[in-house]
């Protein structure tokens, strides 16, 4: 008898701590996989068939790759120290061929949009693989506790032995691939993913940083492992942040004063609840703003405001990205925005200004999100 998935989502979020305390793995494939399903339901990147929803092994990859992108510096900053291994024995796949692509540009601190851009047949060639690997080890073992068959999340059309063959006749587009490259997730795991997602992400790291630090059996600073990790730093704002002040006209986003020098660029949507360096979803700010502001979610004021000045400063923003070869999906991030704010309550309480709170307005956030082009 298969599982299927439940309806309550409390029932839900413990079937899934379950899956994740439960299930073995020598990798840290599977935190990658789940994060990478979270995300694509909280952007609401589906593809719909009638009511079901599905998720393309190629969209997987591309998120997968894009999580461990970072992870593949060295550990220590300006140091020749090797990234961290997350495998036991030899340095896990997925990252190796995110190495190697790296070495083939010759540039190890590249950004992943920058990095698809430079070279569009190497990168087509690794994601492909990413995708082959996540196809044939995580996917199928993902979901089996004590060996038994269990669908919580989604069903697949293979099983362990999938071959290459196969795979690289659907990579190729050929007529004759039979191979089904759906995810298919099971009802109402879209929605209950993205309701959780603020509580099931910090969980995965922790789990996820567990595995890293007893794989290289070193003594590693949590605080350290999380930021090399997950942090926002790795990615640096600079080539975009004189240009982000000119389309802010020079003033702090949230009180409207001006920017003094020191100034920062603050993400919307906070990095903790969807990591997002997308064009839209950078704001500046003075850096007592940004600082109080921290992790949380800004009240509707602060909503309405970044809709109507994303949208009327779009050409400038797309520009800029394109300029600096910057992340440009505005889409994405206003999706994420959508199911993050329409499944606010009215217990939530939203930042408004230094030291100040209110609670979250869901009619007035549903008449500001129907806004969104
Ligand atoms: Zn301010």
């Amino acid at each position: 008898m298969k599982k299927k998935s439940p309806t309550n989502l409390i029932v839900f979020g413990e079937e899934v701590l379950n899956l994740l305390h439960r299930t073995r793995t020598v990798s840290t494939y599977k935190y990658a996989v789940l994060l990478g399903i979270i995300d694509l339901c909280m952007e609401h990147n589906l593809v719909h068939d009638g009511d079901k929803e599905s998720i393309t092994t190629r969209q997987l990859a591309e998120k997968v790759m894009a999580l461990y992108w970072p992870q593949t510096l060295p550990y220590k900053k300006q140091t020749d120290s090797p990234p961290l291994k997350q495998n036991s024995g030899n340095q896990a796949k997925i990252l190796s061929l995110i190495i190697d692509f790296k070495k083939h540009l010759g540039d190890g601190s590249v950004t992943l949009s920058k990095a698809i851009l430079a070279d569009k047949d190497e990168y087509e060639k690794t994601v492909r693989e990413i995708e082959w690997t996540l196809i044939h080890m995580p996917l199928p073992k993902l979901q089996r506790v004590d060996h038994a068959s269990n669908e919580l999340l989604y069903s697949i059309g293979w099983d362990d032995n999938v071959k290459r063959g196969q795979v690289s006749e659907y990579q190729r587009a050929k007529p004759s691939s039979d191979f089904d490259n759906l995810i298919r997730l099971q009802h109402g795991v879209a929605d209950n993913l993205a309701s959780l997602s603020s509580l099931l992400r910090p969980l995965i790291h922790n789990l996820w940083m567990t595995q890293v630090a007893h794989l290289n059996k070193k003594k590693l600073e949590d605080s350290q492992l999380e930021e090399y990790l997950f942090g926002a730093s790795r990615i640096p704002l600079t080539p975009i942040k004189n240009r982000l002040r000119d389309i802010h006209k020079d003033e702090c986003f949230y009180c409207g004063g001006k920017l003094p020098n020191s100034y920062e660029v603050d993400h919307f949507i906070p990095w903790a609840r969807y990591p997002d360096n997308g064009i839209g979803n950078l704001v500046v700010a003075d850096r007592k703003c940004n600082g109080n502001k921290s992790d949380f979610l800004a009240s509707e004021d602060h909503l309405e405001k970044w809709r109507d000045h994303i949208d009327e400063t779009s050409d400038d923003r797309i520009q800029l990205a394109r300029d600096k070869k910057w992340e440009g999906d505005m889409g994405r991030t206003t999706g994420v925005a959508t199911t993050i704010y329409s499944a606010l309550t009215g217990d939530a309480s939203l930042w408004q200004g230094i030291d100040r709170f209110a609670s979250a307005k869901p009619e007035r956030i549903r008449s500001i999100l129907g806004g969104f082009r």
